[in-house]
């Protein structure tokens, strides 16, 4: 039986919609050994056959039997072994890998067969050594002659000891002397095994060839091949046990060439892994600063809680609600859980409802006046004090806060500013000479500065901080002289606040409520939302604050995660793309690899491997970089937001898993490159095999 069999060949390319039938009913069966010379004019398909021979060029009709078995039915692995044992190629233009010697050329289809290097170098240098050019296997290919790479590429062809060599026009840009030598070296060769040369040297095919092919207008004119040949085929088979170590080489000549290409990557993928980490450290770390927002704020200790009624109109179905100040006894009740919370009276009518200060001359008024029922410090807010001290329960000194000392724009520490307020009251009589009886409190107190604090930020303003104790001592100091005078005997504001209605204007319709230390402020502050008493209702700044806060940073992680999504996905794309162009870039040594016997998946790998290399470099600096960004921006965020470790890239445990969050984030970058480099390579991967090796 023949090695080879051509069985009703057609060929025709299509261009410009023009069908071009360049091959038609070829029919060939090859003997087993012999020198078979295709000749044909230029153009008359010749490469087309050989190619179709050589399986990279499917023919539109027709079969090509190798051993028996149609060729385009091979599926990977089949191609790779029909290229590693049964046909290797030897092209007019060598198609040789410029970069690598001689020897590691021919080591080449060895490698891919699974033959380890010892072993296939000692193949390799016994081939050299039959052809008496063993000098030349250390050198570079890119610096021998043509006639010396045309022995290399035939060295390359007959070293896995191949079925059939198939040449197009081996002597084609040679001289007449390296001609005749290499046709003498196929010559030998086909005295074992099928030698297919395609020439058109019509004195050289004369003398060397055993039978002769003619192709004339798509047609075999002339065939001086036996009708059926048969021989015992009596090479040694080096076993085949395909192997994809031989990218090697390639993978560092590749990283090499491509170095500023990579190292642009390696950039640019570590700035975005870097990037993906903090955002992750971000929506960590913001996570536990909702509750340290929360303590950040020294206004923590104060809240007022009023009573909410239903008032019905008389003679009307409707009703009103209308907000009162409740009895201490029933606010009690409702938090009689909490021991370190106290109840108290609501003071800021007489000090602060319309407080202006002044300093050096100039009045200021944008700001409150929050009175701390421990003033010490000691029990929370003692690590806000950025200047200063805690100071002691009087009406003298008060604690302001940094936006405080900003409004004022100079170091405060120490200063002494004016407090003004004033506050009318108007005591009803029933009396019709006289109805009502007015007074009027009036404060105009220096007061020192004796701490500033620095509050979490977020939609603070200036702040005046005053002990409540001593508040209301001096409201208990201060008499009210004319309703003194008309009572009879001895009547202070307090007294006044103690005894005017729920709904009178200086009760300011509430009690405070004082935290006097943080140890229940968590539960309080559920406490807040939950509250038994339906009719009351307890109103704290920092909890609304806490609540925007909460609601600003959950939309601002999810934008973020958004955008590194999004970043993440691009650096993969350019990734990708990188991988791609490299890939198109080296489709002539893709094509050569191709008839040399590689699979597709090692070329593939060979892309695939660089990739990885630029992320795992990439990755590890993005390691050193997120770490260096978190210690570094940590400390800047916490000096601006007062909160600290607002990013905490949980490098050692994530949800309980040791090294959890690097072990997941490479494993979705590995699958993610994966994808970015495999899909347009498998797109792109047909059709350029012939076109690559086409000996212009
Ligand atoms: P030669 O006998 O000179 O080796 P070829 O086999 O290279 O001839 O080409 C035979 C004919 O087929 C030529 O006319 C050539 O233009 C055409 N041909 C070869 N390859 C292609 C291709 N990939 N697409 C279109 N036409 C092609
Ligand atoms: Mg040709």
């Amino acid at each position: 039986m023949s090695v080879f069999i051509l069985q009703d060949i057609k060929k025709t390319f299509v261009v410009n919609k023009i069908e071009n039938v360049v091959l038609n009913e070829i029919n060939i069966s090859f003997p087993d050994s012999g020198l078979v010379s295709i000749i044909g004019k230029s153009g008359s398909g010749k490469s087309t056959l050989l190619n179709i021979l050589m399986g990279i060029e499917k023919p539109t009709k027709g079969k090509v039997l190798f051993k028996g078995k149609n060729i385009a039915k091979f599926n990977d692995k089949q191609f790779s072994k029909f290229h590693l044992n049964g046909v290797s190629t030897v092209f007019q233009h060598y198609n040789l890998f410029d970069d690598l010697t001689a020897l590691n050329n021919v080591m080449l289809p060895l490698k891919m067969k699974g033959v380890n290097s010892k072993k296939a170098k000692q193949l390799a240098i016994d081939e050299f050594r039959k052809l008496g050019i063993e000098d030349l296997a250390y050198r570079k290919v890119k610096n021998l002659s043509g006639g010396e790479k045309q022995r290399i590429a035939i060295l390359r062809s007959i070293v896995t000891s191949p079925d059939a060599i198939l040449c197009d026009e081996p002597t084609g840009a040679l001289d007449v002397k390296n001609s005749r030598e290499i046709m003498g070296i196929l010559k030998n060769l086909s005295k074992e095994k099928l030698v297919i040369m395609v020439s058109h040297n019509k004195e050289l095919v004369d003398e060397f060839s055993d039978y002769i092919v003619q192709l004339k207008d798509g047609k075999v004119k002339g065939n001086t091949l036996p009708k059926e040949c048969e021989k015992e085929d009596k090479n040694k088979r080096i076993k085949n046990t395909y192997k994809s170590d031989w990218i090697g080489p390639f993978l560092r000549l590749n990283l090499r060439k491509n170095l500023g290409k990579n190292l642009f990557s390696i950039l640019s993928c570590s700035v975005g892994f870097a990037s993906l980490f903090l955002c992750v450290g971000f929506l960590i770390g913001s996570e536990s600063s909702h509750e340290e927002a929360l303590t950040k704020n020294l206004s923590i200790g104060n809240a007022t809680v009023s009573k909410v009624e239903s008032v019905e109109i008389t003679d009307s179905p409707l009703t009103y609600q209308k907000t009162i100040r409740p009895e201490l006894s029933e606010v009690d009740a409702e938090l009689s859980e909490f021991s370190t919370i106290r109840v108290e009276e609501n003071i800021s009518y007489f000090i602060s409802s319309c407080a202006t200060c002044s300093f050096n001359d100039t009045t200021f008024n944008n700001f409150q006046m929050i009175p701390l029922y421990d003033f010490s410090l000691k029990s929370y807010g003692s690590e806000l004090l950025i200047k200063g001290n805690g100071g002691n329960n009087n009406f003298e000194e008060i604690i302001v806060n940094k936006e405080f000392e900003d409004l004022i724009g100079e170091n405060v520490l120490g200063k002494t500013i004016v407090l003004k307020n004033s506050a009318a009251t108007n005591y009803k009589t029933f009396d019709e000479d006289d109805p009502f009886i007015k007074d009027q409190l009036i404060i105009d107190k220096p007061m020192t500065i004796i701490g500033v604090i620095k509050e979490f930020p977020f939609l603070n303003s200036p702040k005046i901080y005053y002990s409540y104790k001593g508040g209301r001592d001096f409201l208990k100091s201060q008499f009210m002289e004319n309703l003194s005078y008309y009572l009879g005997y001895s009547y202070t504001y307090y007294d006044y606040l103690l005894d005017c209605d729920p709904d009178d204007t200086v009760s300011s319709y509430s009690s405070y409520i004082f935290l006097t230390d943080l140890s229940e402020s968590k539960e309080f502050f559920t406490k807040i939302k939950n509250l038994n008493n339906q009719s009351l209702e307890i109103i704290s700044t920092v909890a609304d604050i806490k609540e925007t806060y909460i609601t600003f940073i959950s939309s601002f992680s999810k934008t973020l995660l958004v955008f590194s999504g999004i970043a993440f996905i691009g650096i993969n794309f350019i990734l990708g793309m990188i991988s791609l162009s490299s890939f198109l870039q080296n489709r002539k040594n893709t094509a050569i690899m191709t008839c040399l016997g590689s699979r597709n998946s090692s070329i593939y790998n060979l892309h695939l491997y660089e990739n990885y290399i630029v992320i795992a470099v990439s990755f590890l600096i993005s390691l050193f970089l997120a770490y260096f960004a978190q210690n570094k921006l940590n400390p800047y965020l916490s000096s601006k937001f007062s909160l600290s470790n607002l990013i905490t890239i949980p490098f050692e445990t994530f949800y309980g898993l040791r090294y959890g969050l690097i072990i997941i984030l490479s494993a979705v970058v590995v699958i993610c490159s994966t994808l970015f480099t495999m899909v347009p390579m498998l797109i792109y991967r047909h059709g350029f095999i012939t076109e690559e090796l086409r000996d212009e």
